[in-house]
C-alpha cells in the first residue's frame, strides 16, 4: 500500500490506448510500451511502476538512436565519442567522426556512449569513476 499512488489516474497522452487511464492498459501493452518505445522518464517510471504492480517483470528500456555517420567519410569509418565540458561546469557528451573530426550530434548522456566517452578519457590518465562523478566539487 504506498500513500502515492499516481498511476491511477495517470493517462496514457498518445499511442493505440490514447486517452485510457493506466490502470485499464493491458499488462502486455505496457511491457510492449517500456521494451520498445523511448519514453521519457516521468512516464517511463509510472509505467514501470504500474506493471511491476502488478506482477510483472518491467522490460529494459529500448537502446538508444544511432549515431548518424559522417556524410562524408561513411559508416565504415566510425564515431568517436568525448566528454565535453561546458561554461557552467556540466559535461555533455559529443559525437565526431573518428576520420575527419565534423561534428556530428550530441548524443544522450546513456550507454553505450556514456562507456565510450570514458574509454576515450582513459589514456589521458582520467579514470573511468571519476569522470562518472559530477558533483564532485571540492
Ligand atoms: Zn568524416
Amino acid at each position: 500500500m504506498s500513500s502515492e499512488a499516481p498511476a491511477a489516474d495517470f493517462v496514457l497522452p498518445f499511442g493505440r490506448y490514447n486517452g485510457v487511464p493506466l490502470a485499464a492498459v493491458p499488462s502486455e501493452y505496457l511491457g510492449w510500451l517500456l521494451g520498445k518505445v523511448k519514453l521519457s522518464t516521468g512516464i517511463r517510471a509510472t509505467v514501470a511502476a504500474e506493471l511491476s504492480t502488478r506482477g510483472h517483470t518491467v522490460p529494459p528500456a529500448p537502446p538508444p538512436r544511432p549515431i548518424a555517420p559522417c556524410r562524408r567519410c561513411g559508416p565504415n569509418v566510425g564515431v568517436s565519442v568525448h566528454w565535453q565540458k561546458l561554461r557552467n561546469g556540466q559535461r555533455r557528451l559529443r559525437a565526431e567522426c573518428r576520420r575527419c573530426g565534423k561534428f556530428l550530434t550530441y548524443p544522450p548522456s546513456v550507454m553505450p556512449y556514456t562507456t565510450m566517452a570514458n574509454a576515450a578519457l582513459a589514456p589521458h590518465g582520467v579514470n573511468a569513476q571519476q569522470a562518472g562523478q559530477t558533483d564532485g566539487k571540492r
